[in-house]
């Protein structure tokens, strides 16, 4: 969640029902356990948790009992009692709670939230009380239990955290809840919830045949399996035809580079521990490159430019190495090598409005393009530690926001939130399951400029220094193709589904018109694959839907008698006795236009 998304949530109704929801489970579970001990209990984006160090192990069949006993003290309506106490009278309540007292402990420092989080000033102590429970809070809380509706609330399941998240503390036992204003809201949370298990890009990449990785190659390197690979050479080829229509110029760049250059670019001074270590060639330490944009750099300076030059604009399909701990890596998602569809423009002051809103149109472009619809904007401004002028941070930062405007986005602004070199614009992408994925970036940079002594010879005959901007548009390529996975369902636009067509002939007497079939769609470019297994039809239509094949051609008697097929799509629908033509005049169609529906 942003900072604005965050700050607004804790003042929403939905984020007291869950806060109190928390509390209610804290009573039931001490209710069931009463030496029990309570940590912390926040809401969360969707729910609330709450940690306990509890003498046993709770089972799921502990859950339904908590679950039920909630619901009693929900309708006992008892009100959420606020009373500010000193720091003596918490301690006493809390006496037997030695999470709680630590807590206090913090409060009375003024350094800690209740939560073990940092505070700016020092707190009044307050507790919060409903029924027999009591807890050490600063709110806010519902008025009273009832506003938390029996039906809309659940407990999700049980995990292991340490005590302020540290590992060299006691692990306690964590219950994730998730509560909901009303019933149907918390179904369609569910709902979601067993979607994205099934649309999860690493059991459908499986599935589909995609991509893997081996523990032979090693954690967090992609393999592209022949069918995801070839999802990305289209992707690719659409976007970099694209780039070069728009102006973009293409570049290749080396995988290593000197230590010398990431010494200029100042990477081994703020980026080594993402980086890998160096490999010796000659006496001489060489990096795998975790950015591009060095590379380009040299591209730029290696010719004098002037003003007239100016917009340069290079493209680059790079692949990066940056360290991930293992614990954190996820399938598509969290990688230790990437490509990045990365490209980086040089301008001049008066070009800069002009290329921003370039670039952000185009990225719409290109991703609406792949099927994407709903974006939502987000523009970082100066921090307060910068390099620069910050005249020109003002000018690159309503650049930004004017063509953010200008596209009719969305957007929430992060005050001071952009990096020490340069404000940016991330863009976000709603998937099908409204989960926001972030995947273009157009991010400012004052800092490589100065460090690599970028300069063009301006109108006056002087030296000047260009605007640098860096740009990613999908991002990485394997996130993208993870995001891609899981917002289609693995159901591609047919354009770029791997096979577009699956030709099922009934029984052996209709293969020699099932191959003419095949030999004709292929010729018309289409990707089309014959099942000549002796499986019964509806076996072959069922697998071919597995693989979320568009398009089936079923062929039997009457359509090899007629030439016709009859047609089936990977959603169940149907046409029957269709004329080829047709059907291939349909398909080119809906390829030609990239479109995602069928
Ligand atoms: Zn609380
Ligand atoms: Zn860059």
């Amino acid at each position: 969640m942003s900072q604005q998304g965050q700050e607004k949530y804790e003042e929403s109704q939905l984020y007291r029902i869950r806060h109190s929801a928390a509390h209610i489970m804290a009573q039931a579970v001490l209710e069931m356990f009463p030496e029990g001990k309570i940590s912390i209990g926040p809401p969360v984006e969707n729910g609330f948790y709450y940690d306990f160090d509890l003498p046993r192990n709770l089972t799921p069949e502990d859950l339904e009992q908590i679950e039920k006993r909630m619901r009693q003290i929900i309708q006992g309506k008892y009100e959420f009692k606020k009373t500010v106490v000193s720091a003596d009278e918490a301690k006493k309540i809390f006496e037997n709670q030695p999470y709680k007292l630590e807590l206090i402990e913090g409060l009375e420092k003024g350094g800690l939230d209740e939560y073990g989080n940092p505070l700016k000033e020092r707190p009044d102590i307050s507790v919060y009380q409903q029924d027999t429970f009591v807890d050490l809070c600063r709110g806010p809380h519902v008025q009273n239990t009832k506003e938390i509706k029996p039906d809309a609330f659940k407990l999700m399941n049980i995990a292991g955290a340490y005590w302020r998240g540290d590992e060299k503390n006691k692990m306690l036992q964590r219950i994730y809840g998730t509560a909901w204003e009303k019933a149907d809201d918390l179904k369609q949370h569910l709902w979601k919830l067993e979607e994205a298990k099934k649309r999860d890009h690493r059991k459908l990449g499986k599935e589909l045949d995609l991509f893997s990785v081996s523990e032979e190659v090693g954690a967090g390197l992609i393999l592209w399996h022949p069918k995801g690979a070839l999802i990305r050479v289209l992707v690719e080829d659409f976007s970099r035809n694209a780039h070069l229509e728009n102006g973009y110029e293409w570049v290749f760049s080396p995988h290593i580079g000197r230590a010398q250059l990431w010494h200029t670019s100042g990477h081994l001074d703020f980026y080594k521990e993402s980086m890998y270590a160096p490999m010796d060639i000659e006496g001489e330490d060489y990096y795998a490159k975790p950015m591009n944009c060095p590379f380009h750099i040299e591209i730029f300076k290696s010719h004098l430019r002037s003003y007239r030059d100016l917009p340069r604009r290079y493209a680059e399909y790079g692949t990066v190495y940056r360290y991930e701990r293992s614990g954190v890596l996820h399938g598509l998602t969290r990688v230790r090598g990437f490509t990045q569809d990365d490209a980086h423009i040089f301008c001049r002051p008066d070009q800069v409005e002009e290329e921003i809103n370039r670039a952000l149109e185009f990225s719409l472009y290109v991703l609406r393009s792949m099927g994407l619809q709903e974006f939502r904007a987000y523009l970082s401004t100066r921090p307060e530690k910068y390099v620069g002028d910050p005249a020109n941070w003002e000018k690159a930062t309503e650049a930004l926001r004017r063509a953010i405007e200008k596209h009719n986005l969305p957007y929430e602004v992060d005050e001071g939130g952009g990096a020490f070199y340069g404000p940016k614009i991330d863009l976000k992408v709603m998937d099908a399951l409204d989960r926001e994925w972030q995947l273009s970036t157009i991010q400012f940079d004052f800092n490589l400029p100065e460090r690599f002594g970028l300069e063009y010879i301006g109108e006056d005959g002087k030296p000047h220094q260009p605007y640098m901007v860096h740009r990613a548009l999908l991002g990485s390529m394997e996130r993208f193709f993870g995001v891609l996975i899981e917002h289609f369902s693995g159901a591609f636009p047919v354009w770029l589904s791997p096979v577009q067509t699956m030709v099922i002939p009934i029984a052996d007497r209709h293969l020699e018109y099932a191959r003419e079939v095949l030999n004709k769609l292929r010729a018309e470019g289409i990707r089309v694959e014959l099942d000549e297994r002796a499986e019964r039809m509806n076996a072959k239509i069922r697998d071919a839907q597995k693989q979320k094949i568009p398009y089936m051609l079923v062929i039997g008697d009457n359509e090899m008698a007629a030439g016709q097929v009859s047609l089936r799509v990977r959603d169940g629908g149907q046409q029957n006795n269709i004329l080829l033509s047709d059907f291939l005049a349909r398909a080119k169609d809906l390829i030609a236009k990239r479109a995602a529906e069928l």
